[in-house]
């Protein structure tokens, strides 16, 4: 990490509300400098607000995570202002649940490209300066659906399955240079994404958790800032789970 008076410069994509911003806020209690990326240039400006007292530098860089090119010059962004990401969380995801029968080309395509790709083209692009100072952190938020699966979520459960994948095999082509790579797999936290799930859904996720109760967005944050911590620098290629005990084992 950095010498100076911070913790390094995280970046975290899918900042704008819910357990993105969560883990900005969490961050910046923690005096890390932050680079904040969604697409609604207007919310984002609402948090980098809200942040203003926390002493330290956060900036929204508005990018839309499926677009290669958008991310490439989003990094490179990031770099001209600080010269460095010590950490980066891909966070951003999105979902569009029908079942499989009657899902959209279009439906499929939009939750792999925002989920499964956007991750990998913020690593694409961060991974080459985290190699030079061999050093750097990466967490990739995933989910239990992409471990248990979920009827009506073919298109979510294939993209945090792979998000798994992906943690796995760049943790071990980066831990060489010292990069450790990681994901965190919430289980059901109250936020916009599940807050229009019918009643009865609710009540039945809420029977198969066994803490017997809903996650917030500050228990995933507390986990992540964990693994940007020195204390999480010997843990690398590992998925934690923070479910309340839905998947155990
Ligand atoms: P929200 O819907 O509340 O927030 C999603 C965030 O992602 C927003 O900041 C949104 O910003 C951003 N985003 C979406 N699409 C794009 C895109 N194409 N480019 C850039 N940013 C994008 O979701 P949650 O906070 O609940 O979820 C955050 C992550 O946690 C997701 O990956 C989700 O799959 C995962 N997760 C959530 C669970 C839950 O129960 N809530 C459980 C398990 C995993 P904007 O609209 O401004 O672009």
């Amino acid at each position: 990490m950095s010498e100076d008076r911070t913790r390094g410069v995280a970046l975290v994509t899918g900042a704008s509300q819910g357990i993105g911003r969560a883990i900005a806020e969490r961050l910046a209690r923690e005096g890390w400098d932050l680079a904040l990326v969604a697409r609604r240039a207007e919310v984002l400006a609402e948090v980098i607000a809200s942040l203003a007292d926390s002493g330290v530098e956060a900036a929204a860089f508005p990018c839309d995570v499926a677009d290669s090119s958008a991310v490439e010059e989003t990094v490179h962004q990031v770099l001209e202002r600080w010269g460095r990401i010590d950490a980066l969380v891909n966070n951003a995801g999105i979902s569009r649940d029908a079942l499989l029968i009657r899902m959209k080309e279009e439906q499929w395509s939009q939750v792999l490209r925002t989920n499964l790709d956007g991750s990998y083209h913020f690593i694409r692009y961060v991974a080459p300066g985290m190699m030079k100072m061999r050093a750097g952190r990466i967490v990739n938020i995933t989910s239990v659906i992409g471990q248990i699966g979920n009827a009506g979520q073919v298109n979510y459960a294939a993209s945090k399955a792979g998000i798994i994948g992906l943690t796995l095999a760049t943790a071990r082509e980066l831990a060489g240079r010292g990069i450790t790579v990681n994901a965190v797999a919430p289980g059901f936290i109250e936020t916009a994404m599940t807050q229009d799930l019918p009643e009865s859904a609710v009540k039945e996720l809420f029977e198969r958790i066994p803490l017997r109760r809903l996650g917030q967005p500050e228990d995933v944050a507390a986990l992540v800032s964990f693994l940007l911590s020195e204390d999480a620098s010997y843990i690398t290629g590992q998925v934690l789970n923070c479910d309340g005990g839905m998947v155990m084992g």
